[in-house]
């Protein structure tokens, strides 16, 4: 079967940002067969855990090689209250976001709602797979269709 490589954003709010992580060890070979894009602090947190749990040894470039290839893995964007979810969400509606993560503090209301309220509706417009929970991720990211190349 042919290969698909997918294009998952990933964000979280500070509150659940180490869920995130959590997470995204946890599936964290699964992960790095597709591309990622997250926003400022998100993009930053998930590098240094994919570098800490990575085998230095197969940089022969050492540290820089490593961190040259988690930079192209993980794109950062900016931060989400500085635009970064508003730049998720016009990356969306181009047609350039497979899957989003987004786990969203439930109990506090941010500076930055009216993005997070616009992200989450392109979201749900384009029809891409979405998830603002851990079970749900989990089902997307083990779902037959993750992998099937002819799904559209
Ligand atoms: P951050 O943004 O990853 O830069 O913290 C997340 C958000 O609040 O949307």
């Amino acid at each position: 079967m042919e290969k698909k490589r997918l294009k998952i954003a990933l964000v979280a709010h500070d509150a659940r940002k180490q869920e995130l992580i959590d997470w995204c060890r946890f599936n964290m070979d699964t992960l790095l067969n597709h591309d990622m894009i997250a926003t400022g602090t998100t993009s930053k947190l998930i590098k240094e855990m994919f570098m800490e749990n990575d085998y230095p040894s197969e940089y022969i470039g050492g540290y820089d090689e490593m961190k040259r290839y988690y930079d192209y893995k993980v794109k950062s964007l900016l931060s989400g209250p500085l635009g970064g979810d508003q730049q998720i969400g016009a990356m969306i509606a181009q047609g350039e976001i497979d899957v989003l993560i987004f786990f969203c503090d439930n109990l506090a209301v941010q500076g930055h709602q009216n993005d997070i309220y616009g992200l989450t509706r392109l979201a749900s417009l384009y029809n891409i797979a979405f998830a603002t929970n851990r079970t749900t991720a989990d089902m997307i990211l083990t779902s037959p269709l993750f992998k099937d190349a002819n799904y559209k």
